[in-house]
């Protein structure tokens, strides 16, 4: 029996397990794969765009070598944590569902057992899963909605998909290792929110035309050698050997389904919680981390949210200490 299970084992649930631990609950964090995997999914030259201060919990500093931290200083960063605090982190164990109890605790079940808990936290992020194009030949395993290294696409015709800050930093990279990139954007400009020191890189590679873009242009259809656009001019096909969509991500809704969370039913399709306490319609179960901001992904990231695991914490051994003192004088 816990006091609190924390599911997900990224910055925002290591931050609810590190205030949980100070508050002397009983906590387990379940991580379905490896220690912040989000983060360890991260491209591999990939750097913050916040500051290492920024990044910071539980006033332990952050070493950086420079003003922003990389993916790399980042994992040993969550590593430390996890070890200097002890934490209690069950890796590669993927929660599947969760059920009420009579009690009025919750069975959490996973695919390794099964855990009786007083409190719950979903902080399971969206890097998980990603918005998909819903094109014919998106199965192809030339697609890829992940990008890692820019290595395997030195030489190859590249397209890539989007115009936010992946998909610019990803065009950048892979186009300054040495591949053919075309970038096809949906709407007639680059995001207006692309990092400051990224937009001016991107808009005069294309000006200059070393980056192909077509701009207000879908992908219709995609094959094992090309790709059909379509233009404002009309359809194109170009030749193609790698498609990087970098079209975003998107909490894992059918989770949500399982743990039973209800999410608004608008186009933000928001996790309902109150926003002081972060609890759920569903007692003593909360939302932490980016996951509270449904589809408006960039709205929440972990600058932003460092306050969710006091927040947690603090109640759910408030309302524990209250509960054993009704039960004293019952
Ligand atoms: C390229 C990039 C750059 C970024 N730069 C910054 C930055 O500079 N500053 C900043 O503040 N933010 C930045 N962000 C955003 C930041 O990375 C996210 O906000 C952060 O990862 C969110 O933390 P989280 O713990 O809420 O979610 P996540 O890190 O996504 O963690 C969720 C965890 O839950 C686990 N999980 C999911 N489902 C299950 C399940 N069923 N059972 C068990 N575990 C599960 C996942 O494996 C994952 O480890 C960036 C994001 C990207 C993509």
């Amino acid at each position: 029996m816990y006091d609190l299970i924390i599911i997900g084992g990224g910055p925002t649930g290591i931050n609810c397990a590190i205030e949980a631990s100070k508050c002397g609950l009983n906590y387990l964090v379940l991580e379905k794969g490896v220690l912040v995997n989000s983060l360890y999914n991260f491209p591999i030259n990939m750097t913050f765009f916040s500051t290492a201060g920024k990044l910071e919990i539980a006033d332990i500093p952050f070493i950086a070598h420079g003003d922003k931290p990389t993916r790399r200083e980042a994992l040993e960063y969550y590593r430390r944590l996890c070890e200097a605090f002890k934490l209690k982190i069950n890796t590669y164990e993927t929660v599947l569902s969760m059920t009420a109890t009579d009690e009025g605790f919750y069975e959490i079940k996973t695919t390794k057992d099964t855990y009786l808990t007083h409190s719950v936290v979903a902080a399971t992020g969206f890097y998980d899963t990603p918005r998909e194009l819903n094109v014919p030949g998106e199965e192809l395993p030339k697609v890829k909605h992940f990008y890692d290294d820019a290595h395997p696409y030195v030489g190859k015709k590249v397209l890539v998909i989007g115009a936010a800050n992946s998909a610019c930093d990803v065009a950048l990279e892979t186009y300054y290792k040495g591949a053919d990139v075309t970038m096809a954007i949906r709407k007639d400009v680059i995001y207006s929110r692309v990092k400051y020191w990224i937009r001016p890189n991107i808009e005069n590679r294309i000006k200059e035309g070393s980056i192909k873009a077509f701009f207000n242009t879908h992908v219709k259809s995609i094959h094992q050698d090309k790709v059909v656009l379509e233009t404002s001019e009309g359809l194109l096909t170009i030749e193609n050997d790698f498609v990087l969509a970098m079209t975003g991500y998107k909490p894992d809704y059918p989770l949500l389904k399982s743990l039973q969370l209800p999410f608004s039913q608008d186009e933000k399709q928001i996790p309902l919680h109150d926003t002081e306490t972060l609890e759920t319609p569903l007692p003593n179960v909360y939302i932490a981390g980016v996951l509270a901001a449904g589809l408006l992904t960039s709205k929440l990231f972990i600058e932003n949210t460092r306050h969710h695991g006091t927040v947690i914490a603090e109640n759910v051994k408030n309302k524990i200490a209250k509960t054993k003192t009704e039960y004293a004088l019952s």
